[in-house]
C-alpha cells in the first residue's frame, strides 16, 4: 500500500529522479589508492578541528598533503580529552570525508502519478524555501511550537538557535533519552547535579574503579580509555560486572557475571555490606549525607545471600568485592556508565551507584569525583527569543518529572494521529540523527512521520531517516566547515575550534549557513546578524579572552581554574537538592511520587529458546554513522553474533553461520548474521554490535553487512521518572534457515517487471 510519505531509497534516486547524478564511484578516491608519501608535518598545512566520529568531541589538527588533499588527522597536545592521541576510529574521520556515497545535492520528495516517490535534485534556493514556507504554515495552523528540531550533530547548536527564534523549544537529542539521561536525573536526584560529559572521574587517580556494563576500551572514549590503561598499569584494581567477559573484564580483579537485568540487586547489597559491616566512610557521611538511617533501614535485607538468588554471584565475590571498595576509599569510583537505557528503572539503577559513592566518600575526593569546571560560551548579541505557548515539558513532564531536558520519544509521541491533547507536533527538522536506528520502535517513528505536515532531514550520508524527508539537505562534514565552539568541563576549563581543512565537496554545505538562511527566509534574520561564521566565532572568541586567529594557530585554549578540583579535609559544601547535602533519601523523588530509595524490581527473564539481546560497540565503530566509512569498513565491515558453547550446541549451529533472529514479538531481523561461539557470554544472553544490518541502499558499504539489533528492540521499556527508554528487555530466538525467501522471490519478480 503506497503512503503519503514512503520511505524512498536513495539508491533508486540516481537511477530515476537525479538523472544528473553519476553512478556510485568505487569507495576509495584517487589519492587513497596511490603510495602514500610520509606527510613532513613541519611543512603540511594543518587545520584545527574536534573530531565527529564519536562525542568524545577530541580536538586535532586535520593535515593536508603537498597537493592540497586531506591526509590525515593528529591530536591536540594541548586537549584534555585525546592528550595528544586520537583513537583509530578518530584517525579514520577522514574517510568520512572521502566518502562517495555521501549526500551531494538538495533533493526533495515528488510523487509520480502511478503514486510512487522519488526524489529529485533541485537547488538550494528551492530547497531552504520550501522549509521556511512549510515552517510558515505550521507556524499559522497550528503555532510555532508545533516544529521540533531532533538533533545530534554538532551544528545542531545553529538549528537550536533557528527553533528558539521562530517560537518553539520542541527541542530533543536521542543522546539524553536514549541513552545518558537516567544517570543524569539519578545524579540530580543524589547530589543536585548531573554527571555531564567527559564524567568528572578520576581515573588517574583512582585505587578501585567499578564498571557496571560498562565497555570501556571496546567503546573508545579517549581520555578515559587512556586514564583506565594508566590505571591498569598503576595496577588499580577494576570490577567489572557484565554478564559478558569484556575487554575490560579480561583485565579486571573481579569479574562478575551478573544474570542480566539484576544489577539493582548486587548494588543494593554492596550498600548493605558497607553499612552493616561498617566498611562505609563515618565521617563524609556525616557531614556531607542526608537520610543515613532511612537507606540503613532500607537496605537490612539485601544481604549477599539475598543477592545471590537475584545475580547469579557467590555471596563471597559480593562481599569480596565490597571490601576491596572500601579499602581503596575515598580513592574508588563506581562509574555511572554512559548508554544507561536498559531496564526502565535505569534512574533509580544509577541513583544507588551515585548513593554507593557517597558511602564510599568519593566524589569530590582525589581518586574518586573531581570538580569539573566549564567555560561558558557567549551568544551572539540577538533579540529576546519570543516565549512559546507551550514546551516539550508541557508534553513530558506531567509524567516524567524527573526529565531533565526534552525527550525525542515523547516528541515523536506527540506526532502520532492518535494523540488528541492540545499540544501536537507536525513538523519536524532531523538534524544528523538515524531516527530509524536510534528511537526504538521504529514503527512508532514510521507512523509519527507519516502523520507529519512536513519534515525536513540535514545529513551528511544516506541513512533510513533520509529516506522519509519531504526535503533533504546535504551537509558537508565536519572537515569541511566551522561548528559552534566546543567548550568542556574537565580538570582545567578548555575550549577548542573546528575550521575547514577542505571546501565542502559537491554542494553540500555547512549547517550554520543553513540555519542562517532558513532564517532569513522566516524573517529571523536579526537572530544571525553577522555575515559570516568567522565573525560570529570571532566575537565569541573575543568575549573569552582569546581571538579566531589565535584559535585558528592553536586550536584548543586552557584557562586558569577557579574553583578547587577536590573537597578539603571537613571542607563545607553546599549541594543542590532540597536539603543542600547528598541524598541518601531523596526528598525530590519522594516530593514527585516516586520512590525516594532504590528498590530492586524482578524483571522477566527469557523464555526457553529465547537470549537477552545484548548490544554494545566495537572500537572501530560508532553506531550507524561510521557503518559506511571506507576507513572503519576496512577494520570492520559487519557483525556477528556471540552464542554461548552449550546454546550452540542445543541448536547445533557451527561458527560463522548465518541465522536470522527473531525476537518475542515476532520481528524477524532483516540479514542474517553470522554467530560467533564464545564461553565469554552467558547462557541466557547473546551480544551484537550496535549499528549493523543497514537497509539504506545509497550505502555501498553498509547495507545488509551483518543484522541491526536496532530493529529487534520493539519492547521498550520506559522510565517512569526521566522517560528514557530501556531497551535490553528484547529476547531473540534463532531462524536458520532464510525466513525471508517467498519475500525475496516477489521482489525480484516485481523489479523484473
Ligand atoms: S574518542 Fe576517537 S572517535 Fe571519539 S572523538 Fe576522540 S578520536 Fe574521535
Amino acid at each position: 500500500m503506497k503512503t503519503r510519505r514512503e520511505f524512498i531509497k536513495i539508491s533508486a534516486v540516481a537511477a530515476g529522479g537525479i538523472a544528473v547524478l553519476k553512478p556510485a564511484l568505487s569507495w576509495s578516491p584517487d589519492f587513497l589508492k596511490k603510495d602514500i608519501e610520509p606527510l613532513d608535518e613541519s611543512k603540511a598545512k594543518r587545520y584545527p578541528t574536534f573530531c565527529e566520529v564519536c562525542f568524545w568531541k577530541c580536538a586535532g589538527f586535520t593535515y593536508l598533503n603537498k597537493d592540497g588533499e586531506i591526509q590525515k588527522i593528529i591530536g591536540n597536545d594541548k586537549d584534555p580529552h585525546c592528550n595528544g592521541r586520537f583513537c583509530p576510529r578518530g584517525t579514520g574521520g577522514v574517510g568520512m570525508y572521502y566518502d562517495n556515497d555521501r549526500l551531494k545535492f538538495p533533493q526533495k520528495r515528488v510523487v509520480d502519478g502511478d503514486g510512487t516517490h522519488k526524489f529529485v535534485q533541485i537547488s538550494w534556493e528551492e530547497a531552504l524555501d520550501t522549509i521556511a514556507d512549510n515552517m510558515k504554515d505550521i507556524a499559522d495552523k497550528y503555532g510555532p511550537e508545533s516544529m521540533a528540531l531532533l538533533y545530534h550533530a554538532s551544528s545542531g547548536s545553529y538549528f537550536k538557535h533557528l527553533m528558539q527564534a521562530y517560537g518553539s523549544k520542541n527541542i530533543a537529542k536521542p543522546s539524553y533519552a536514549q541513552c545518558l539521561g537516567p544517570r543524569e536525573a539519578g545524579f540530580v536526584a543524589t547530589y543536585g547535579m548531573g554527571v555531564s560529559s567527559p564524567e568528572p572521574t578520576d581515573i588517574k587517580n583512582t585505587e578501585c574503579l567499578v564498571l557496571i556494563g560498562n565497555h570501556v576500551g571496546e567503546n573508545m572514549h579517549n581520555g578515559y580509555v587512556q586514564e583506565v590503561a594508566d590505571a591498569i598499569e598503576r595496577n588499580a584494581s577494576i570490577i567489572t560486572v557484565d554478564p559478558r567477559f569484556s575487554t575490560i573484564a579480561s583485565k579486571s580483579k573481579f569479574w562478575l557475571p551478573i544474570k542480566p537485568a539484576t544489577d539493582l540487586a548486587l548494588l543494593l547489597s554492596w550498600i548493605h555490606v558497607l553499612i552493616y559491616e561498617e566498611l562505609y566512610d563515618k565521617k563524609y557521611v556525616e557531614q556531607y549525607a542526608f537520610g543515613f538511617d532511612e537507606l540503613k533501614a532500607h537496605v537490612k535485607n539485601f544481604t549477599p545471600e539475598w543477592a545471590y538468588t537475584k545475580t547469579d554471584i557467590d555471596p563471597k565475590d559480593i562481599r569480596d568485592s565490597a571490601y576491596e571498595m572500601a579499602k581503596a576509599s575515598p580513592a574508588v569510583i563506581v562509574h555511572p556508565g554512559r548508554h544507561t537505557t536498559w531496564y526502565g528503572d535505569d534512574t533509580q539503577r544509577t541513583r544507588a551507584i551515585a548513593i554507593l559513592n557517597a558511602l564510599l566518600g568519593s566524589f569530590g575526593k582525589k581518586g574518586g569525583w573531581y570538580f569539573a569546571e566549564k567555560k561558558s560560551v557567549p551568544h551572539f548579541p540577538s533579540p529576546e527569543y519570543p516565549h512559546p505557548k507551550w514546551t516539550w515539558k508541557d508534553i513530558t513532564k506531567k509524567t516524567y518529572k524527573g526529565a531533565g531536558t526534552g525527550i525525542s520519544n515523547d516528541l515523536i509521541k506527540a506526532s502520532l494521529p492518535e494523540n488528541k491533547n492540545e499540544h501536537k507536533v507536525k513538523g519536524w527538522i532531523v538534524v544528523g540523527t538515524n531516527l530509524m536506528t536510534t528511537i526504538p520502535d521504529v514503527e512508532t517513528t514510521k507512523r509519527a512521520i507519516e502523520n507529519l505536515d512536513f519534515i525536513a532531514v540535514v545529513d551528511t550520508m544516506p541513512m533510513e531517516i533520509t529516506g522519509y524527508a519531504d526535503i533533504l539537505l546535504p551537509e558537508c562534514t565536519y572537515l569541511e566547515r566551522y561548528d559552534d565552539i566546543r567548550s568542556s568541563q574537565h580538570r582545567i576549563p578548555n575550549i577548542a575550534l573546528r575550521m575547514p581543512a577542505a571546501n565542502p565537496r559537491w554542494e553540500s554545505k555547512p549547517g550554520w549557513w543553513m540555519a542562517k538562511e532558513i532564517a532569513n527566509r522566516l524573517g529571523l534574520g536579526d537572530y544571525f546578524a553577522y555575515d559570516s561564521v568567522e565573525e560570529e566565532l570571532d566575537w565569541k572568541f573575543k568575549q573569552m579572552g582569546t581571538s579566531l586567529e589565535e584559535m585558528q594557530k592553536i586550536g584548543v585554549k586552557q584557562f586558569d581554574k577557579e574553583t578547587d578540583l577536590y573537597l578539603a579535609d571537613g571542607e563545607e559544601h553546599y549541594f543542590n537538592t532540597d536539603t543542600g547535602k547528598i541524598e541518601l533519601y531523596s526528598l525530590d523523588l519522594e516530593a514527585k511520587g516516586y520512590d525516594p530509595m532504590p528498590k530492586f524490581i524482578e524483571h522477566k527473564q527469557p523464555d526457553s529458546g529465547f537470549y537477552r539481546l545484548i548490544y554494545g560497540r566495537a572500537p572501530m565503530h560508532t553506531f550507524g554513522r561510521t557503518i559506511n566509512n571506507p576507513n572503519l569498513t576496512d577494520l570492520m565491515d559487519e557483525n556477528k553474533i556471540w552464542v554461548n558453547p552449550k546454546v550452540a550446541k542445543i541448536w547445533g549451529v557451527e561458527a560463522e553461520q548465518e541465522i536470522w533472529l527473531k525476537n518475542q514479538d515476532g520481528k524477524i531481523s532483516t540479514f542474517p548474521i553470522k554467530v560467533r561461539i564464545t564461553e565469554r557470554i552467558r547462557h541466557d544472553s547473546v551480544y551484537m554490535i550496535h549499528g549493523f544490518g543497514n537497509t539504506e541502499k545509497g550505502l555501498s558499504r553498509g547495507y545488509g553487512r551483518g543484522a541491526s539489533d536496532s530493529e529487534m528492540i520493539t519492547n521498550v521499556k520506559i522510565d517512569p521518572i526521566m522517560g528514557g527508554t530501556g531497551m535490553r528487555e528484547n529476547f531473540v530466538t534463532f531462524l536458520l534457515e532464510n525466513p525471508h525467501l517467498e519475500e525475496n522471490k516477489i521482489e525480484n519478480k516485481e523489479a523484473e517487471s
